[in-house]
Order: C-alpha cells, then structure tokens, then sequence
C-alpha cells in the first residue's frame, strides 16, 4: 500500500509532527486535534484495522497500547486520564484504513452516546 496517507506518514513522505518512533510504530499529532492532546500511534507496517490483525501480530498489538501507555506518561496525560480509540470499518467511523489508535486528552472527554 505504496499511496497510503500512514504508510507514506511513516515513511516521512508526507511530513507530520512526530512524537515517538521505533522500528515498529510511529506516533504523530493529528492535524485536526480534538483535544489538547491528540496523537495517532500507528504500526509501520500497513494493516488496515483492528480486523486484519492476526496471531502473528500478538506482539506488535501488545507493544502499540504499551506505546500509548508511555507517550501519554510523556504527555503529561497520564494523571489526568484519556481514551485510547481505533476506530474499525464504516460503522465504527474509519476514515484512513491503515490500523491507527487515537490517544487523546488533556481535557474532560464524556461518556460516548
Ligand atoms: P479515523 O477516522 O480513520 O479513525 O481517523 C483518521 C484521523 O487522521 C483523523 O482524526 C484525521 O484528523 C487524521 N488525519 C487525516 N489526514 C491526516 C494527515 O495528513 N496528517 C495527520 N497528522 N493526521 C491526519
Ligand atoms: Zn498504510
């Protein structure tokens, strides 16, 4: 998936405020923020949701939400509290089909509807 907006994200194509790398994940701002922290943590390698992830990606799973656990440590969001969302498929309000987790805080979020 050569033209996929993440994985060109990813591979510094398309430039985006980065947070966090390493050889499996990348995290950056999203650029339409809907709260004082909103990050994207995203697998390097282009699967398109939650749906496509298998055994094989067990531990690569594991270390996208320890990921989000310490970037919102560094974020100073920790204490506070913040939600961890991936949004899956039509219904759950994807927009970019490669598997990303949304990290947001730094302000009273509510309940969902
Ligand atoms: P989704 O609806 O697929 O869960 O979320 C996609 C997110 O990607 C949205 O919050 C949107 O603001 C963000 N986004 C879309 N295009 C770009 C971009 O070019 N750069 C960055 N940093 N975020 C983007
Ligand atoms: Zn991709």
């Amino acid at each position: 998936m050569s033209d996929c907006l993440f994985c060109r994200i990813a591979r510094k194509e398309i430039s985006s405020a980065i947070v966090y790398e390493d050889e499996l994940v990348v995290a950056f701002r999203d650029i339409n923020p809907v709260a004082p922290v909103h990050i994207l943590i995203v697998p390097k390698v282009h699967l398109e949701n939650i749906a496509d992830l298998g055994e094989e990606h067990r531990e690569l799973a594991g270390h996208l939400l320890l990921k989000a656990r310490e970037i919102a440590e560094k974020e100073g969001i920790s204490d506070s509290g913040y939600r961890l969302v991936s949004n899956c498929r039509k219904d759950g309000g994807q927009e970019i089909y490669h598997l990303h987790f949304h990290l947001i805080g730094g302000r009273p979020l509510g309940k969902f509807a």
